[in-house]
Formats: structure tokens, C-alpha cells, sequence
């Protein structure tokens, strides 16, 4: 049992000798402790939810240049915030980050809660979420395990079992490997080692400071490692409108707070079938894939001088982005 502590101590410390020479240098990180300013690690998890570090990190930086504090965006509306969102999609994420900052400003006084309970209370924030604040922000020894974590685990152990079926074992593997002095490196350090060397395809095994140790190293299934169960996507074939007045202008509507998408602009549009069976069928159409659905929308035209929907108002076609459309609208803009 010691022996296997010291083990799991000597793999962790090889992280980390490794993240110090060879970990990224990115805009919201410090190496060597937590990071003094928890506002960054707050706004720079909420976009690296299903997102790149690499397509984060110029939208970081303008969120923080328009934003340098929880305060100042507590204070921002929801249109500001979102026009700083614009191009990054899963909007849900702006909304939270934005209402979670107003929790810390009027609930906390602008003081961030460091207990489990308290941030897993504010908005937007789960399980892997507040694992990686708590450790980044203020080197709490909590682990953090993502699909680089759940990748690591399963090749150092050879786990070749569905990964559903092995969350838990990979979660407490991941547990003990957890430096629980050196937090915040430990975090950084695994999941730089997951993006830069034990990538999905083409791992740099002779790089990885585990290969003399990794059970999956030379096995003709490492890439195959972890094990996933296939995703059937359900098709949705449904119609969207470009409704242009005698001068031009597209209408517009806001959709509602709730649901996929909200608070974002759109072309009126319907997830299955057609809305008004009389527009002109374009012949064209835009293909968007969601995380569960593969939806595909043909585009209509209808000329017309009143809104053809309640929530409904025309803008110029030189106006249209000055309103936040989601990655959807946007393509269909491009279409049009
Ligand atoms: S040796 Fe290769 S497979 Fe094993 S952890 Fe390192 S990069 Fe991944």
C-alpha cells in the first residue's frame, strides 16, 4: 500500500517536472500556485466549456480588455455580454457567467466563495467546473477530470472497457494521482499533457514523461483508448425565413429567455417542417450539428412589409451584426 502511494506520487510528480518546461504559456494561466486573480479563472472556464483553448484565447482577451473585473461585468447588460460572446456559440455559458457575477458582486460583495457548496450554488457551474476553479484560483486539492483526464487514465491503465461503463473507477485513478500540494500546477499540468502529447490520435508516446510506466504505450489499441460508445445523431430536417421588407431589411426576432439558444436574434425559423408554405423555396440550405441532433434548414424568402411573427422587426442588412445571432444564423446570413 505504501509502495503503490509512493507510486501515484512519483507519477503525479512527473506531471508536474514536465508541466514546468513544457506546459503552455496561455493568458489566463501563472505557473508555480493558484492564479492571484479568481475573475480570470471564472470567465476563462465558462468559455472553455466546449471550446478550444486555441479558439478562446482571442475572445479572452477582448472579454477581459471590455471586462477587466467581476464588477465591471456585473454592471454590463446582457446585449454587451453577448456581443463580446458573439462567434464563441453555447450562449447558455454568457448568461450564467454573466448572472454568476452579479451572485458574487451583490451577494458577496465582490468577494468569490472558495467551499464547494457555495460555488456549485452560483450559476452555471458543475462538477468539473468547480473542481478546476477551486484548484486554478485557489489551489484547493480537488481533481479535475475531462475527456484529456478520462484519455490519460485509460491509456496509463490500459482501462479498454466502455467509458461510460468506467467514470467512477477512472474518476478515483484520477483522484490519487492528484497532487494535493501543488494543485493548481496539477490541473494545468494534466490537461496540458492530454492536449499536447497523449492526443486522440498520433499520442507523442517518446515525449510523454510516462512512458516507462503507461500500460497502453505500445499496444496496437492505444488510439483507440478510451473505448466510446457510438452516438447515433437523430436527423431534423426544418425551415428557416429570410423575410425582407420593400427596402431590404431582414426581420429579425429575439428568442426567448428559455431553451436552446435564448436571448439571441434569428431569422424565424422551425426545427422540423415549414412555417409559411407559401415563400420561396430557395433551393439552398445550411447544416448545423448539435451535440445530440444534425439539423438541416431549408432557406426560404418571403417579401413582405409587416412582421410576419409577434416579436418580429425589420433591421438594414448593414445593421445585422450589431445584433448577437448564434453560429446557426449565421450561417444562413452567409447563404443568403
Ligand atoms: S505513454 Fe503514450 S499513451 Fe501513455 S500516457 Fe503517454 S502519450 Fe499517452
Amino acid at each position: 500500500m505504501r509502495k503503490n502511494m509512493s507510486d501515484k506520487q512519483e507519477i503525479s510528480q512527473k506531471i508536474l517536472v514536465w508541466y514546468q518546461k513544457h506546459g503552455r504559456e496561455l493568458p489566463w494561466r501563472v505557473k508555480g500556485g493558484a492564479h492571484p486573480n479568481p475573475y480570470v479563472i471564472l470567465v476563462s472556464e465558462f468559455m472553455l466549456q466546449q471550446t478550444t483553448v486555441k479558439t478562446v484565447i482571442p475572445y479572452f482577451k477582448r472579454f477581459m480588455e471590455m471586462f477587466p473585473t467581476v464588477e465591471s461585468l456585473a454592471k454590463a447588460t446582457q446585449e454587451e455580454v453577448y456581443a463580446m460572446w458573439q462567434g464563441l456559440g453555447y450562449y447558455t455559458r454568457a448568461r450564467s457567467l454573466h448572472t454568476t457575477a452579479q451572485i458574487i458582486v451583490n451577494e458577496y460583495g465582490g468577494k468569490f466563495p472558495q467551499s464547494r457548496a457555495e460555488v456549485l450554488k452560483l450559476k452555471g457551474i458543475g462538477e468539473y467546473t468547480v473542481a478546476s476553479f477551486l484548484a486554478l484560483a485557489y489551489n484547493q486539492p480537488e481533481t479535475v477530470v475531462d475527456g484529456n483526464v478520462m484519455r490519460i487514465i485509460c491509456r496509463l491503465y490500459h482501462l479498454t472497457e466502455t467509458l461510460d461503463d468506467i467514470k467512477e473507477t477512472i474518476r478515483k485513478k484520477a483522484e490519487k494521482l492528484t497532487s494535493r500540494e501543488h494543485a493548481a500546477d496539477y490541473a494545468s499540468a494534466i490537461m496540458d499533457l492530454g492536449a499536447m502529447i497523449c492526443t486522440p490520435k498520433n499520442p507523442q508516446c517518446l515525449l510523454c514523461p510516462l512512458k516507462d510506466i503507461c500500460q497502453s504505450k505500445d499496444k496496437v489499441d492505444l488510439e483507440q483508448i478510451p473505448i466510446r460508445r457510438k452516438l447515433e445523431k437523430k436527423e431534423k430536417q426544418g425551415s428557416v425565413y429570410l423575410i425582407q421588407n420593400s427596402e431590404g431589411a431582414y426581420l429579425l426576432r429575439k428568442r426567448t429567455e428559455k431553451g436552446l439558444l435564448n436571448g439571441l436574434y434569428e431569422f424565424p425559423w422551425k426545427e422540423e417542417g415549414i412555417i409559411w408554405t407559401k415563400a420561396e423555396d430557395t433551393q439552398r440550405h445550411i447544416t448545423h450539428v448539435f451535440t445530440h441532433i444534425k439539423l438541416t434548414l431549408n432557406i426560404y424568402k418571403i417579401i413582405c412589409d409587416t412582421p410576419l411573427v409577434p416579436d418580429g422587426f425589420f433591421v438594414p442588412k448593414e445593421e445585422l451584426s450589431k445584433y448577437p445571432l448564434s453560429t446557426l444564423m449565421k450561417k444562413v446570413i452567409k447563404e443568403k
